[in-house]
């Protein structure tokens, strides 16, 4: 019964595994000059290898075949963006082991584009409202014991490290969700949520929910946990000490690339790497 309950959506973002960590650095977007709203998800360019943002990606274990340049000039994989700004790239910084520095504190704002209600499909009623899907993510994320990570609410957009807004229809179809990986110790400035992900498919509360955790889990830096069955690393990739390896290492991890509609909160192992990277 369980597999039958199952749905796989793929999500659209550009962290990798959560069993496998590159250190990252970039600096903090500002909203106006490097809005992702400004990204069109159709006009995707084949990456120049020479390019000096694809070499850091490619140095720090992305796999340079799975690397799409977007329009706005930032560069993605998969569910996951990057800021194609070279100064974004603190490469003098690169020996951190957390990806976010600040990580006791980092605010989030809910924009209003996601909270709209709506009853117009009785089976799937505030299908569009991603509030409590948003707010429960927050308490999955700060509940782990011994780590020291914690996500708050932002009142006002101008407080705020990460903004959770409608991709206002600039993602493709089949892209339920993106991340923004962090950049020079700032933890990843965006995500999107398209609202009519697969021609407006309804989408269960916990689908909502499972995604929400997972595209935090790539604004703190996760990559996929199936990195290695989704082709989106390199050899250059380490391992989260005390994570399992293989393509399909942790079945439960809410970091994997498709999203389960049994949502159970995060893996043992989900919990153990992210002890490892943020502390308490
Ligand atoms: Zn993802």
């Amino acid at each position: 019964m369980k597999n039958l309950l199952k749905r796989r959506i793929k999500l659209l973002c550009i962290a990798g595994g959560l069993v496998s960590l590159t250190v990252v650095s970039c600096s903090k977007d500002d909203v106006e000059s490097n809005d992702d709203t400004n990204v069109n998800v159709s006009s995707y360019e084949k990456v120049d290898p020479n390019n000096p943002v694809v070499k850091i990606l490619v140095s720090r274990g992305w796999n340079i075949n799975k690397i799409q340049k977007l329009s706005n000039g930032d560069f993605s994989v998969g569910d996951i963006s990057f800021s194609g700004n070279i100064k974004d790239y603190n490469v003098k910084k690169q020996a951190r082991e957390e990806l976010v520095n600040d990580y006791r504190n980092i605010s989030v704002f809910v924009h209003s584009s996601i909270t709209q209600e709506d009853n117009t499909n009785t089976d799937a009623p505030n299908e569009d409202n991603w509030t409590d899907a948003t707010k429960n993510a927050i308490t999955i994320w700060n509940s782990v014991p011994d780590s020291g990570l914690r996500f708050t609410e932002a009142l006002n957009i101008e407080d705020a490290d990460i903004l959770i807004f409608s991709d206002f229809g600039l993602l493709a179809d089949g892209t339920l969700g993106q991340g923004r990986f962090p950049s020079d110790g700032n933890a990843g400035r965006t995500i999107l949520i398209n609202l009519d992900y697969n021609n407006n498919e309804s989408l269960d509360y916990d689908i909502r929910f499972d995604t929400m955790v997972h595209e935090l889990g790539h604004n703190i830096g996760y990559r996929h946990t199936d990195w290695q069955g989704q082709g989106e690393g390199n050899d250059t990739l380490v391992n989260i000490p005390g994570t399992p390896t293989g393509d399909n290492p942790d079945p439960d991890s809410v970091m994997n690339a498709f999203v389960d509609a049994e949502f159970n909160g995060l893996s043992f192992y989900d919990k153990v790497a992210l002890k490892f990277m943020y502390p308490n």
